[in-house]
């Protein structure tokens, strides 16, 4: 079914620049264990087994967040493969970035967020989990920024999206059908809090007036016309996590992801 023969999964489990809660660091390997949980199966909704396609590399150790994570992904992504990471708090997108941009110097990014992560600093902390798009823009990692989703943005925010020429579909805006319009390399990045928190308990930040699962997973699925050649899954946090249930959705969309990356056009 596929231009790749495998997706290689790397867990990040990392939360230290989180601003409110710690957890998102143990979600790597439950994502995992929920992709193959025996209460569900492995396939997309496309009648494909993702199981075949899929290689779960574990979690680095990181001592140094930005290098350790960036050569981490360099190290995985030297191997040939796609990669989709697992967070980790958003911040590990940065040096996630920091690592693809060198191997795709012409990358745009698709973020889908309840919040815009576009924060000069925020509380002091340069590589706080709501500034890593601030970081990304300002090393010109990507030569576009699409946000969708978006429903927190402060006037701070909507001021550094004007800097850095950030085009955002805000959640009043949203529809699931609409086709996202993007050249070259696209690497998306997902938060899972764009869900609504009633579809996705499992998170850190609770914001109203989200997606519904099934409205990110259409959405996701009418992407198939861009070229994505890599993603992450971040901000699952399990401590907040009612039976499981996020991770659940969150081994969903891994497998939306996957199948996105898997047979999007080049
Ligand atoms: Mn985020
Ligand atoms: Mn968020």
């Amino acid at each position: 079914m596929s231009r790749f023969r495998q997706i290689n999964l790397l867990g990040l489990p990392y939360d230290q620049n989180g601003s409110y809660l710690r957890g998102p660091a143990l979600a790597p390997d439950l994502i995992w264990q929920a992709f193959n949980s025996p209460s569900a199966n492995t396939y997309n909704e496309q009648f494909e087994d993702l199981a075949s396609f899929l290689s779960y590399d574990g979690s680095i150790t990181i001592e140094n967040f930005e290098k350790d994570i960036r050569d981490g992904i360099k190290k995985t992504l030297n191997r040939g493969q796609p990669l989709i990471s697992l967070g980790g708090d958003h911040s590990v997108t940065y040096p996630t970035l920091l690592a693809h941009a060198t191997k795709y110097p012409e990358l745009s990014i698709l973020h889908i967020d309840a919040h815009p992560d576009l924060y000069e600093d925020f509380e002091g902390n340069h590589y706080s989990h709501a500034s890593p798009f601030a970081r990304i823009m300002e090393a010109q990692l990507a030569q576009k920024l699409v946000q969708v989703g978006i429903r927190t943005a402060t006037r701070h925010q909507h001021e550094q999206m004007k800097r850095y020429d950030v085009e955002c579909i805000f959640m009043n805006q949203f529809q699931a059908t609409q086709k996202i319009e993007l050249k070259g390399p696209v690497f998306i990045s997902l938060d899972i809090d764009v869900l609504d928190p009633a579809f996705a308990p499992g998170v850190s930040h609770y914001e109203p007036g989200g997606m519904s699962t099934r409205q990110l997973i259409n959405f996701l699925q009418n992407q198939g016309h861009l070229n994505i050649i890599g993603a992450d899954l971040v901000e699952y946090n399990p401590t907040r996590d009612v039976n499981g249930a996020t991770a659940m959705v969150a081994a969903k969309l891994l497998k939306e992801l996957a199948t996105l990356i898997l047979k999007s056009n080049e």
